[in-house]
């Protein structure tokens, strides 16, 4: 970022919070935060698959020190197809269960942290109480864990999963395209050429609202959200490797869903990234369960 930038960052940061002393997202206690000239600029770019702290440096301006340390990042071994992290924290990755079952459209998924206790109450304000300002923290971290877990070079185009209309209007925002929107300007920070990269917020439709899968099973999940989506520019679509983004996966039905309509219509590759994942197994195979790790 050009000095002159930087200066106005940190000023507008510094007058920010002069004017209104930070809580933490989620659990609403005061936070001691320092001004910092520019979120990514003032973050360490993690480097490492495994990088402890990788949610801690992004968070720390909206987070508590104690609910960061609460938050699970996933790590392998995983599920190398849909990013299921094992409870074991030892072996290498491999394919869970479900995926060696599961007919999956997508080639691979990732996410960044487990659904869980800060981090779901993060993502639950920032999504349903309108806290967009948690979208550039959040959309950081996933830029990040981007150029850790998939070949940039290999993808032509990131796109949201789509929400219906209707509720597009309701919330007034999509929180997956906030997700990916600041992408652009963080790959300049960082020195990282993501030109040939397009964000398409429209190549896919939801054509139909559907009831909300929470405490549906992966059977009922699936049903719920099939033919759901369309692909809205062909052309644009075919023989392209497309990355999907979404806030949260839960058993994978919705994403599963999106790439089955990309790769109908000629898509070479979907990948899969979200921000945050549910344990899908442990409701079925407690053993393979991650949560109390
Ligand atoms: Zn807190
Ligand atoms: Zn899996």
């Amino acid at each position: 970022m050009p000095p002159v930038l930087r200066a106005c960052s940190g000023f507008s940061v510094a007058l920010g919070n002069a004017l209104f002393p930070k809580r933490c997202i989620a659990c609403d206690r005061l936070i001691r935060s320092q001004a910092s000239p520019g979120l990514a600029e003032a973050t360490r770019f993690q480097k490492s698959q495994d990088a402890p702290g990788a949610f801690g440096d992004v968070l720390s301006p909206y987070v508590c020190a104690s609910c960061i340390g609460d938050i699970k990042t996933v790590s392998p071994p995983y599920c190398e197809k849909c990013g299921l992290m094992f409870m074991s924290r030892k072996g290498e990755n491999h394919v869970c269960e479900n995926c060696m079952k599961a007919e999956h459209f997508f080639s691979a998924a990732r996410s960044c942290g487990v659904y869980e206790g800060p981090l779901m109450e993060a993502v639950h304000k920032f999504k349903y109480l309108h806290k967009t300002r948690m979208a550039e923290p959040f959309s950081l971290i996933m830029f990040q864990m981007l150029t850790r877990v998939y070949d940039i070079a290999g993808i032509d185009i990131v796109a949201p999963v789509p929400l219906h209309i209707k509720k597009m209007r309701r919330r007034g925002f999509n929180q997956a395209y906030l997700l990916i929107q600041p992408w652009p300007l963080f790959a300049q920070i960082y020195g990282i050429d993501i030109s040939h990269i397009q964000i398409a917020r429209e190549i896919l439709v939801k054509t139909r609202e559907t009831p909300s899968q929470v405490g549906m099973t992966r059977a009922q999940r699936a049903k719920n959200i099939k033919g759901v989506f369309s692909a809205a520019n062909e052309d644009r679509i075919r023989g392209r490797s497309i990355l999907l983004v979404d806030d949260v996966l839960t058993t994978g039905a919705t994403m599963n869903e999106c790439a089955r309509t990309l790769i109908n219509k000629g898509a070479s590759r979907v990948l899969a990234m979200t921000l945050a994942r549910t344990d899908a197994i442990r409701r079925n195979r407690p053993r393979d369960a991650v949560f109390g790790n």
